[in-house]
């Protein structure tokens, strides 16, 4: 099966692909991924991080003065008011500067928040501190379970501890300016009885300070994502009809879809150079994160951040060597995430 490539990314456009760097949504939301390593092999999770994933190859890990660069750029053409979520195909917590990654982002002129997905348990209460005086203003936390077996199983892994994310969460809202809210994933079947333990938790720990101390997530089935079985996804009215069954039960405020607690604006998408379609000769820097996916640039770059692109090149069944060039075609464009095949390629 061949051992994984880790890559350390420094010269290489931070958009256009969804292994590392920007993504932007058209919103004043701008998603920065720093990392794709994760420890954890959850059994549903959407983007199959994690070591023991067969059908990963490669792995990425962002230089942080690149990412800051990049996401300078990004920020002056979104305006003011621009929330950073710190998240990727991977934990976040994992990534080495996190600490200086949060300060330099929130030292950005223009950006009002500074938020990360994370399930804390790898942290210790020094980092939380530092993440804190370093400009992080919220904590995500993916917590799916409290009893610390079913933890432990869904995570795929008999290192996890739940126990300890939840007392990181709650030395974060006691003793430090950051909120936390949890954001457990609705398993139907496997984890409805974890969901009030999470919310009444979440309450009596403090959580919410700011912002909505819990955000349920529906399980939704990726086509890259880990499916696992018994697990039967359910459709939104089903899930709005469960969540309002929580709330009458709980006394608690679980659907927020009416408040826009997060102040989602509409912002202009950044610009679209390579549309669906459009060919572009590319440089093979390495493999992508799934088998038969490598990671390729333009051979011709602007030099402009916002607007040179990384680009995911599908070779399925052939591994690219890097350094190698290819004329490619873009198969896929949405959110400036592109996808393409190659059409020739010059060995
Ligand atoms: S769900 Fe999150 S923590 Fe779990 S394997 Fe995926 S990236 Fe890692």
């Amino acid at each position: 099966m061949g051992r994984r490539h880790v890559y350390t990314i420094e010269d290489v456009p931070q958009i256009g692909t969804r292994y590392f760097g920007i993504v932007d949504q058209g919103t004043n939301i701008v998603e920065v991924r720093p990392t794709s390593l994760c420890p954890l092999n959850c059994s549903f999770c959407s983007v199959a991080a994690g070591p023991l994933e067969p059908r990963r190859w490669a792995d990425f890990i962002v230089r942080k003065d690149a990412l800051v660069e990049a996401l300078k750029s990004v920020v002056k053409f979104k305006g003011g008011g621009v929330e950073v979520h710190i998240d990727g195909m991977g934990e976040p917590a994992v990534y080495p500067r996190l600490v200086d990654l949060v300060q330099e982002i929130k030292e950005i002129g223009g950006v009002s928040v500074v938020s990360m997905q994370s399930r804390l348990f790898v942290l210790d209460e020094r980092r939380i501190e530092e993440l804190a005086e370093a400009g992080l203003d919220r904590i995500n936390l993916s917590l799916d379970a409290v009893d610390p077996a079913l933890a432990r199983e869904l995570a795929n892994a008999g290192y996890y501890d739940p126990g300890r994310a939840m007392a990181l969460a709650e030395h974060a809202v006691r003793n430090t300016r950051m909120d936390v809210l949890v954001s457990p994933v609705w398993l139907p079947g496997v984890n409805d009885g974890e969901i009030p333990k999470i919310v009444e938790w979440a309450l009596g720990a403090g959580l919410g300070k700011r912002w909505p101390p819990v955000l349920i997530q529906k399980y939704v089935p990726h086509k890259r994502g880990r499916n696992p079985k018994g697990v039967k996804a359910v459709g939104w009215t089903s899930f709005w009809k469960k969540i309002k069954e929580w709330e009458a039960r709980l006394g608690v405020k679980l659907d927020w879809r009416k408040e826009n607690p997060f102040g989602v604006q509409k912002r202009a998408p950044l610009p679209k150079p390579l549309e669906v379609g459009k060919k572009v000769k590319v440089r093979i820097i390495g493999r992508g994160i799934f088998r038969g996916e490598h990671l390729a640039v333009p051979v011709k770059l602007a030099g402009d951040p916002l607007t040179d692109r990384a680009l995911t090149v599908v070779s399925p069944g052939r591994e690219l060597p890097p350094g190698a060039e290819a004329l490619v075609k873009i198969i896929e464009d949405e959110d400036n995430i592109l996808i393409a095949k190659p059409e020739v390629i010059y060995l």
